[in-house]
């Protein structure tokens, strides 16, 4: 079918175009009746015109009018006119206008609608993600892919702009599964071989700064085989950054730079030229959390000070006598908590591992009451000290593990920010964590573990005493939080082969093991390395946090369900045997 092509979208008219005959093509958005005349409001990526067919019309034109439904797609001729004065609609650009139309082509008809498309995001999720290409056709949805696209753009502008190279990097690579599962690609040239998908494209970018590229970046689809726990997705994107001849400093300062100019371009907002710096250590003992949410204060606390004489509590001596800690949240005007409040931020310190949280609350006359309280004779030191008002709520975890301890307490104050309102979604409180610790220790498998991984480089005090004591090294690791959401991962890489070769075994790979799964990256560095480090903001979390979502599932076009399942396309699907034989593979199903 021939169609009238558009002369103007539908978000462009103006008074000043009055007079004028325009096509509009798009789909409709609303439409009503009025004492025989028609309104309906035609919808294009760019906005929404209103277009009116007159009661005096010609028969065909009403009738065509009469045929419209919502989401048809249509070709519509008129005439720029004024408003009528009643009509005027200040917050619609194009409120000040209306097309009176002339003629109407109906280009496609539309089904019943699973939903309504401006209400979408009301929908069930799997209905939306079902109809995608519909939801998508939403404000909210259109609003949010432009916010991801100017942003992707924005990046690449700024790194571009600082002489970055953007490269290609394989997404058929060697599987080397540390940390999450690889995906695997089952290769029919060579039977019972198989590429994997990369987890990120960390050895690739080490290995072009070998090649004197210098400064990479990428916007990189990596990809990871967890179980779908939260807000995850199998695939995601990352802004990969890797630099040569950079100390922690550099790689720093180009992000700050970066995201201010990102925030400034897509959102018009102004970021410090600096971000703040917490080391790890700190970062755990004042927010119980390394990736705290710095929109609000409300620090935990030292208790220990009031575990003395004056404290009858034994369960908080017991705890500091083994090495622990007793932390404590001065919770500003929530004496008025109930026990169930109480004992649902109880049941967040339990997913780490505490015992229990303890209460008390400060009374009108400054007095300490409730809970635990019976068990201090000296009320008003800990309200003074720990600074506490009448009508405050004061909570404490203690554990003889400080870890445990200040995480548990940490999601209460998490938990809290939430709960009070006091994480102001106008707020980006962006911040450095520094100085983490280069090793875990993974308690099931009776090993160390890299916190971040293999390739980063212990701070150089460290390099003499890394087998000795890997828990007390600090790596050249850096990761930079937004809002309590760990946004990027960084840090200085090893270039030398012999230290790397001892990260490995420290982590507990046999020589053979690591010739076998990275002699490929010892060979390179046997060639002149220079040294090297990056980052890789994930981009998705980025752009989410940018559109005050919750959710990754917003700003990508089509992601996966929380089951890593595509309701749309039924992906993952069962294949052809005949593709199967090919690839050399057999099912088993499982009994
Ligand atoms: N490749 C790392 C990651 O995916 C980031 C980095 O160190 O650059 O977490």
């Amino acid at each position: 079918m021939l169609f009238e092509q558009r002369t103007v979208t539908c978000g462009e008219l103006r008074a000043a175009d009055i007079g004028k005959t325009v096509v509009l093509n798009g789909w409709v958005h609303r439409k009503r009746d009025h004492g025989g005349i028609s309104f309906i409001n035609i919808r294009d990526r760019y906005g929404v015109t209103q277009v009116v067919v007159d009661a005096d019309s010609a028969q065909e034109l009403l009738d065509r009018a009469a045929e419209l439904k919502m989401e048809y797609c249509v070709s519509i001729r008129g005439t720029v006119r004024p408003r009528p004065d009643s009509m005027i609609n200040p917050s619609m650009p194009t409120g000040e206008i209306e097309v009176k139309a002339e003629r109407i082509q109906i280009l496609s008809r539309c089904a019943p609608l699973p939903f309504m498309i401006d209400e979408a995001t009301d929908a069930k999720e799997d209905m939306r993600l079902t109809y995608r290409y519909l939801d998508l056709r939403s404000f909210s949805m259109q609003k949010k892919i432009r916010l991801r696209h100017e942003a992707a753009f924005a990046v690449r502008e700024y790194l571009v702009g600082k002489g970055f190279y953007e490269i290609e990097t394989p997404t058929f690579i060697r599987s080397t599964p540390e940390g999450a599962r690889d995906y695997l690609v089952p290769s029919r040239l060579y039977p019972g071989k198989f590429y994997a998908l990369p987890q990120s494209p960390q050895l690739y970018k080490q290995l072009l700064m070998a090649s004197g590229f210098d400064k990479y970046f990428q916007l990189a689809r990596c990809y990871r085989d967890e179980d779908s726990r939260g807000d995850r997705q199998p695939e995601f994107t990352q802004i990969d950054i890797e630099m040569s001849f950079v100390t922690r400093e550099d790689v720093l300062a180009l992000v700050e730079g970066m995201m201010g100019h990102l925030f400034k371009k897509t959102l018009g907002v102004e970021l410090p030229a600096k971000f703040v710096r917490i080391p790890y250590d700190e970062a755990m003992d004042r927010f119980g959390s390394d990736k705290p949410d710095l929109r609000f204060g409300m620090e935990l606390l030292d208790f220990a000070p009031y575990v003395d004489g004056a404290c009858s509590f034994q369960a908080f001596h017991d705890a500091l006598k083994e090495g622990g800690a007793v932390k404590a949240l001065v919770v500003p005007g929530k004496a008025d908590y109930s026990r169930r409040q109480i004992e649902e931020l109880e049941a967040k310190t339990k997913v780490y591992k505490a015992h229990g949280l303890a209460w008390m609350k400060v009374n009108q006359a400054g007095a300490l009451e409730g809970g635990a309280s019976k068990f201090f004779s000296e009320p008003a030191r800990i309200v003074q000290g720990l600074g506490a008002k009448p009508g405050d709520l004061i909570l404490i975890v203690a554990d003889k593990k400080k870890k445990v301890a200040c995480t548990a307490l940490g999601a209460v104050r998490s938990q809290l920010g939430k709960d009070l309102g006091l994480c102001d979604p106008a707020v980006f409180a962006f911040a450095w964590i520094i100085d983490f610790p280069l090793f875990e220790f993974n308690e099931e498998e009776n090993r160390w573990e890299a916190a971040h991984h293999m390739f980063t480089m212990p701070q150089a005090q460290y390099h003499d005493s890394l087998e000795a004591d890997p828990g007390a090294v600090k790596g050249d690791l850096y990761d930079l939080v937004l809002n309590g959401y760990e946004i990027a991962s960084g840090s200085i890489r090893i270039h030398d082969p012999d230290l790397q070769k001892r990260i490995f075994r420290i982590v507990g790979m046999t020589d053979e093991e690591a010739q076998r799964k990275f002699g490929f990256l010892l060979e390179a560095f046997k060639y002149g390395p220079p040294p090297h480090g990056g980052i890789a903001p994930g981009f998705d979390r980025l752009v989410m946090l940018m559109a005050g979502e919750t959710s990754i599932k917003e700003v990508i076009a089509f992601p996966k369900n929380s089951f890593a399942v595509s309701p749309m396309d039924q992906c993952p699907n069962d294949v052809d045997e005949r593709q199967l034989k090919e690839l050399h593979i057999s099912i088993v199903q499982e009994k």
